[in-house]
């Protein structure tokens, strides 16, 4: 037989989901893949319930059902500041992971440049590989993950037709400065290039910071897809609900790409999302100040076990220093961890493009006592995983 597709030869299976996988294999606190384990609101619940009796099993109109587009929209303008058009300048995806596919396909040819940081987000990988990009990596340097911007402006110089923007940004849980985001819309506009957003952690950033909206900063709207999703916001990762967000002209061509990739976001889970979307600003407060509450208490006990980490500025996942245990491989060292310790992590190297073993990442994501049983079990640390040398 012929060979499969040159393109995804080189695909490993998420490691993310593997993780996931490994774990409730060995009934560990599955702190890897970044999901919640507590309910979703009751008042999108409730409508879920009401919708299985009503008229929406079938397809929804392609970019999305229009009741949907048009509570995303209030609310978007509300957060982002510009009245955004539910009609030109909205197209809903099956979760975010969608959005930034259909925003690579819509941008790029095969062969063209696009600016990853590292560490990123696994998906922006197999994103590049499957539009033919050949991406660029600009190092995020710990422990600020600040960039170097003439690293940056050396990555512009060559010529990419895009940059991907992480903010929050996942694995590493920095928070743009103002600063930086002007300096990367600078650069931006100077060698011409679009700038594809990820914006899934928008109401999870914690204080003093704050988020900044890339297509808000003067001249960017233009040249800026904004893809985010309802997952984190609403806590229902599984409903796949996700969009993008660009002027009409880079919309338009989204929709069509969209429309064959999946026709459509499921309809009855649109329609009983909409109360989230008409939350008002109690509910992103109280959001916030639960991860606030979950952050806290997660740090505090790595603390106290001693365990070297990230302080995460935005998003809820925080870096681990395994360094002292002496692990060649971090995808030996989370397995040892899941088996051993009970406890699921992500191996760093997956997120760096640069050759780094000494990072795993947990996420705090989850009820308080899940947290407490996960740093219950991570006291054995020491004793279960023996030290290599
Ligand atoms: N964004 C989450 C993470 O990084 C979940 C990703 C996924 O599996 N879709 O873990």
């Amino acid at each position: 037989m012929k060979n499969l597709s040159d393109r995804t030869a080189g695909f490993t299976d998420s490691v993310i989901r593997r993780m996931t996988r490994i774990s409730n294999q060995y009934g560990a606190v599955n702190l890897s893949q970044g999901f919640p384990d507590f309910e979703p609101p009751r008042a999108i619940l409730d409508r879920l319930a009401q919708t299985a009796r009503e008229d929406c099993h079938q397809y929804s109109i392609t970019w999305g059902a229009r009741n949907f587009r048009e509570a995303l929209a209030a609310k978007q303008s509300r957060y982002m500041g510009r009245a955004i058009d539910p009609e030109r300048e909205i197209v809903v995806t099956c979760g975010s992971t969608e959005a930034m596919m259909a925003a690579m396909m819509t941008v790029v040819n095969p062969g063209d440049r696009v600016i990853v940081f590292s560490p990123f987000y696994e998906n922006y990988g197999a994103d590049t590989i499957l539009s033919g990009a050949e991406p660029i990596y600009v190092p995020l340097q710990p422990p600020s993950f600040c960039f170097d911007p003439e690293v940056l402006e050396d990555a512009f110089r060559r010529q990419p037709k895009a940059l991907i923007l992480c903010n929050p940004s996942n694995p590493c849980g920095k928070v743009f400065t103002e600063e930086e985001l002007k300096l990367i819309a600078s650069l931006a506009k100077k060698y011409d290039a679009y700038v594809i957003t990820d914006e899934v952690y928008e109401h999870i950033v914690y204080a003093p910071h704050h988020h900044i909206y890339f297509a808000t900063l003067p001249g960017m709207w233009e040249r800026t897809i904004s893809c985010s999703s309802l997952s984190k916001t609403y806590s229902i990762t599984g409903w796949r609900l996700g969009y993008t967000i660009a002027p009409p002209e880079i919309t338009e061509r989204i929709k069509k790409v969209h429309d064959f990739l999946t026709v459509g976001a499921a309809a009855p889970l649109q329609e009983a999302v909409i109360p989230g979307l008409q939350f008002g600003q109690d509910y992103y407060d109280d959001l916030l100040e639960k991860y606030t509450h979950k952050r806290n208490l997660f740090l505090k006990g790595l603390d106290d076990l001693k365990i070297a980490h990230t302080n995460p500025e935005g998003a809820y996942y925080v870096l681990l220093d395994i360094s002292r245990f002496g692990y060649e491989s971090d995808q030996e060292f989370c397995e040892t961890l899941a088996r051993d310790v009970g406890v699921g992590a992500v191996p760093g190297s997956s997120f760096f493009r640069e050759p780094v073993n000494h990072l795993i990442r947990l996420h705090f994501a989850k009820k308080d006592e899940t947290l407490l049983e996960a740093l219950n079990r991570l006291e054995g640390l020491r004793t279960k995983i023996p030290v290599r040398h």
